[in-house]
């Protein structure tokens, strides 16, 4: 059993069918255009720019901004690569901030620190792009005056935060852009795909422009500078409205499982659920946090527990401080995110659990937790 399979059926079936039989079969069409409609509608921004996957949407969103090399882009150390690449592809300093222990989302207190630091050092910060980590919103209140006052832009990594909101506005909506994505894993799925929403109608044009190839409004091919295939198909937007229909509902199925496992583990000393009582939270993923001190186990054990009984968990995002790839880059640290990365598990998820599936994890881990008592 997976984490968090894609949960698609009758509806996306259909939808699909039809996009094929328009004749659309390309990067363009009117399945592309509704979608971008519909997504921004869903956000609540003015502009929405689809493309073919999240990592694509954040690399043109600081493209766009005028990201260029010398620069350096905050970045939560607790994320998937992803939003640390964009930043690496547009050919800026990707420098590595920690997180609240909580909620896994970035420390605010040491963006602020961080950029004073780098204003004195003289340093130019292109942008600040918070994580909403597993679908639990950034604390936006504090994060945008902090960003404001020093003159730098947000953009909102908002790919595993479809649907959640954070006091009554949606994920994507916080920054100059947001980014979504549509990857076969997240909350709702295109295959793979993103998207990237914005209030700002000429960043949206510069990114559309960008991710076809930068090619000038004349007939002849025309190109001023270099741009990118990054264009969403119209299959796969057509896909995207299918699954934009059940958003609602497999948010609903998924915010049930997380109930459930709050029943669960609520009389085990020692475990939390990350961002609990977040009551905006998509609960994309529902992950646990274990002191093996109090608990008298180590989340690794329910793993393996799990795993016998081919059940999938997953390890929180192992933080981008600690990958090879980063190493040398610079970071500002208090060990929460390693913390995190020790003692959290991410716990199967998926909107498409039947109820008997449902039902043996819950048992899995009540076995596990008897076992141990
Ligand atoms: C999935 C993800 C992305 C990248 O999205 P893709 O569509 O897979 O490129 C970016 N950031 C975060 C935090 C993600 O979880």
């Amino acid at each position: 059993m997976l984490l968090s399979p894609p949960d698609v059926g009758p509806l996306e079936e259909s939808y699909l069918i039809r996009a094929l039989r328009s004749g659309w079969v390309a990067p363009v069409g009117p399945e592309l255009d509704a979608f971008e409609a519909e997504m921004a509608a869903r956000v609540g921004t003015a502009e929405a720019v689809a493309v073919s996957s999240g990592t694509a949407a954040l690399h043109l969103a600081l493209l766009a901004l005028g990201t260029t090399p010398g620069q350096v882009v905050l970045v939560p150390t607790l994320t998937f690569v992803a939003t640390a690449n964009a930043v690496v592809y547009a050919g800026a300093e990707p420098v590595f901030v920690d997180c609240d222990p909580a909620t896994g989302n970035v420390d605010v207190t040491l963006v602020e620190e961080l950029l004073a630091e780098l204003r004195r050092e003289g340093r130019s910060v292109a942008a600040v792009v918070p994580v909403d980590m597993f679908g639990a919103c950034v604390d936006y209140q504090r994060l945008l005056p902090v960003c404001e006052a020093a003159g730098v832009p947000v953009v909102e990594d908002a790919a595993e935060a479809l649907g959640a909101t954070h006091h009554g506005r949606a994920a994507g909506s916080f920054g100059r852009a947001g980014i979504l994505s549509f990857n076969g894993n997240k909350i709702m799925t295109t295959s793979g795909g993103g998207m990237l929403v914005t209030d700002d109608s000429a960043l949206a044009a510069r990114c559309r422009y960008l991710s076809t190839q930068a090619r000038q409004p004349v007939e002849h091919y025309e190109h001023t500078e270099v741009g990118y295939n990054y264009r969403l198909s119209n299959l796969l937007a057509a896909l995207g409205r299918a699954q934009l229909r059940r958003l609602d509902r497999m948010i609903d199925r998924r915010r049930r499982l997380r109930e459930r496992y709050a029943k669960l583990f609520a009389a085990t000393p020692g475990v939390q659920l990350l961002a609990d009582g977040d009551p905006g939270a998509n609960c994309w993923l529902t992950t646990i946090v274990v002191d093996p001190r109090q608990a008298g186990w180590r989340a690794g054990e329910l793993a393996r527990h799990l795993a016998e009984q081919e059940i999938e968990t997953r390890p929180v995002w192992k933080p981008m401080h600690l990958q090879p790839v980063f190493a040398d880059a610079r970071s500002r640290l208090t060990g929460a995110a390693q913390r995190l990365f020790r003692d959290g598990l991410n716990l199967p998820s998926g909107s498409g659990l039947t109820e008997a599936q449902t039902t043996r994890v819950m048992s899995a881990v009540e076995q596990f937790l008897e076992s141990r008592r």
